[in-house]
């Protein structure tokens, strides 16, 4: 028996039998901006099929040119690019996986010369100018589509998905906040339903009934003029009316300033709209947005949320998580912890996605798989991030690694990372546990070797992760009772009193900003102004204040603005959170020093005393090298990664891919 029997029982959907309910929902990975694209494209999902998913829905192709999302993105217009396609699908389908292409129209968030839009309304998010589509090319971009989808069905596809959420074109089409046409495709409700429902109509005509259409319906606008719960229900029996035979959901377009899949959004915490709509239509749906376990799967479909769920970013994170699940290894599911660092922030500074938690992801041909060809025995000392990485990799490969940890449990500063809210680091602590465990990495916690014991010849390579310490700022009163480390306050060793200065505005000193000032449960929606009751447009409610448990001033000594090494995809949320909960953020300061009074400080060029009970050091990080240098002291040559390498800059990213490739080069 199953342990997530549900996610287990076949889905019957149109033509087709899914083995189980865990769909690869569409993601944008930039490969096809790569070298070989067919190749990798076809590498990665294929891969993801092989790991069980039920089925694959592939990144966004746009029908025409205008619709692509930026100059080298991806058209499937003519029968030329049938052959690119068919490498695809077809190593998808010799891994035992249907799939389907995505059809996404960018409209206004077109990053392109000739951006179209239902109406000339910019995005605050592109600021193109937008040229308003007139009545004929709205019937050329509708017939582009079910162009498209004739197109993937000669490729091998098995059915097609219509992207209209995120706030797409067909999402511009159907919302007032960008469609203020007069003509047919405006106006009422039923105008504005006109363009998905000809899409969906001309579409079906085009590919007959053996074909399925998959409709990526808006759950949640979460932007000013959005759609209601009702009209989104009115829209999704429209289209299912046209031929659509699966819904998959959206929430939130890209111009929201709600979070919709950073790691601060409670797992599943968008399934009420999810579940109105399946309550309200015949054709199964699928849920999105937070599901990154299959526990959180499973009660989903328990609780008749939906009939299936779409991952993506977890099967980035896992190529095998539905078949970890399906066999019960899912504790050794590599968990997508939401950080977006590796996948949303690199498409973001235009690089193609891999993943934080897992190095491989997107590289599939450049990482080499298999043994190594001669079996060593590996010492890595250091169990944070780029040591764990570093010996399980290794292990993998057939190498005999034994694991050196100082302190009582593996994690490093991944554990102090775990305390924050939303981050999940605890997940991926528990990976590399169990990973340890099964592939027979000896661990030694609780053990500082020397180096007279590395150096004695047991060992045929030599890594040293010892990390990082952090920085102590040379400040007057920096050793007054007052002054804590962050590795105090995020263990928990040390508590603080009500007013707090934090001295550092990194990332580090953000994050202790947002563990200081968190009100106690879970008051996600309330105080991003999210409406439940389904009766605003667009889902958008006036913002509940939190109760900030403290008052708090984040320092740095530059003068620009706070925050700018934070992830391009959310930093503006972690920034806006803690604007919410009265945080003060000042910038160009110069430090005095800590005394009975708290923290004086130089700001705007006046001397000023916060009277805080504490000063929170998170002034960075040094590295801690005191092994590698007395290793090379005795001419003993080691592998030197992660923080202990270089401090500045470290974060979990590096730290795992950097600990993942020594180990493939040993
Ligand atoms: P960091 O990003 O380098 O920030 C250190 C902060 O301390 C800076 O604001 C710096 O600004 C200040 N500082 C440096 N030396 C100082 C001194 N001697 N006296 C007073 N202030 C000093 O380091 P971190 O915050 O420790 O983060 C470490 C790494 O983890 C970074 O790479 C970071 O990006 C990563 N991380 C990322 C996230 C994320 O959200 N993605 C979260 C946590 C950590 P001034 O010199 O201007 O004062
Ligand atoms: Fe998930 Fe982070 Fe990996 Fe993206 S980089 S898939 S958010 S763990």
């Amino acid at each position: 028996m199953s342990a997530y029997p549900r996610l287990f029982t076949p889905l019957r959907i149109g033509p087709l039998t899914l083995a189980n309910r865990i769909v690869m929902g569409s993601m944008h990975t930039r490969l096809e901006a790569a070298d070989r694209p067919a190749e990798r494209l076809a590498a990665f999902y294929a891969a993801r099929a092989r790991g069980g998913a039920g089925m694959i829905i592939t990144g966004g192709v746009s029908p025409d040119s205008p619709g692509r999302m930026e100059e080298d993105a991806g058209i499937f217009a003519s029968r030329d690019e049938i052959p690119f396609h068919r490498a695809i699908v077809g190593a998808v389908h010799a891994a035992g996986a249907p799939i389907c292409l995505q059809i996404l129209h960018a409209g206004r968030y077109a990053k392109c010369s000739d951006v179209v839009g239902a109406s000339d309304i910019a995005s605050p998010i592109n600021r193109r100018k937008v040229r308003v589509l007139a009545d004929d090319e709205v019937e050329r971009t509708i017939d582009a589509f079910a162009t498209t989808a004739a197109l993937a069905r000669e490729a091998g596809y098995d059915g097609v998905e219509i992207m209209a959420s995120e706030g797409y074109l067909v999402t511009q089409f159907t919302c007032p906040r960008t469609n203020n046409r007069t003509d047919r495709w405006g106006g009422p409700l039923e105008n504005r339903l006109r363009f998905p429902v000809e899409i969906v109509r001309r579409t079906r005509a085009r590919v007959g009934r053996d074909f399925l259409i998959v409709y990526r319906i808006s759950a949640l606008d979460l932007v000013e003029h959005g759609l209601s719960a009702d009209e989104t229900i009115a829209q999704a029996r429209a289209v299912a009316d046209a031929g659509v035979d699966l819904f998959d959901t959206g929430i939130g377009w890209h111009e929201a300033r709600v979070p919709t899949i950073a790691y601060m959004v409670p797992r599943a915490g968008f399934a009420f709209a999810v579940k109105r709509l399946r309550e309200a239509v015949a054709v199964p749906v699928m849920a999105t947005n937070r599901i990154n376990t299959p526990e959180v799967a499973e009660k989903l479909l328990a609780e008749g949320v939906a009939d299936a769920v779409s991952l993506a970013r977890p099967m980035l994170a896992d190529e095998a998580f539905a078949a970890k699940a399906r066999d019960g290894r899912g504790e050794e599911i590599n968990t997508c912890i939401a950080c977006n660092q590796a996948c949303l922030d690199l498409i973001f500074a235009n690089q193609a996605a891999t993943c934080l938690v897992n190095p491989r992801a997107g590289r599939e041909l450049d990482f080499p798989t298999g043994p190594a060809p001669r079996a060593k025995r590996v010492a890595v000392v250091g169990a944070g991030a780029a040591g764990l990485a570093c010996a399980v990799t290794a292990a993998e490969r057939g190498h005999a690694v034994t694991l050196y940890e100082a302190a009582r449990t593996i994690g490093g500063q991944m554990n102090l990372a775990a305390a924050i809210p939303g981050k999940e680091f605890a997940e991926t602590t528990r990976y590399f546990a169990r990973r340890i465990e099964r592939l027979g990495v000896t661990l030694r916690l609780g053990t500082r070797p020397s180096a007279a014991e590395l150096a004695s010849g047991a060992f045929d390579e030599i890594v040293v992760a010892t990390g990082v310490t952090p920085r102590i700022p040379a400040l007057e009163g920096v050793d007054h009772p007052k002054a804590l480390r962050y590795d105090e306050v995020l263990s928990g060793a040390k508590r603080t009193g009500r007013r707090v200065a934090i001295v550092g505005a990194g990332g580090i000193g953000f994050d202790v900003a947002v563990f200081l000032s968190a009100p106690d449960g879970d008051h996600f929606l309330d105080a991003w102004g999210v409406d439940r009751s389904g009766a605003s447009p667009g889902g958008l409610a006036p913002p509940v204040p939190e109760a900030v448990p403290r008052e708090i001033w984040l320092l740095q000594r530059k003068p620009t603005a706070a925050g700018k090494t934070l992830g391009a995809t959310t930093g503006w949320a972690i920034r806006a959170e803690l604007a919410r909960r009265g945080v003060k953020v000042l910038v160009g300061v110069e430090y005095r020093r800590i005394d009975d009074r708290g923290l004086h400080v130089v700001h705007d060029g006046a001397d000023r005393v916060l009277e805080v009970d504490h000063v929170v050091l998170c002034a960075g990080q040094e590295s801690v090298r005191t092994l590698h240098d007395e290793l090379a002291a005795r001419g003993v040559r080691a592998h030197l990664i992660g923080g202990a390498h270089v401090a500045a800059e470290l974060d979990a990213f590096r730290a795992i891919d950097e600990g993942t490739r020594t180990a493939l080069a040993l």
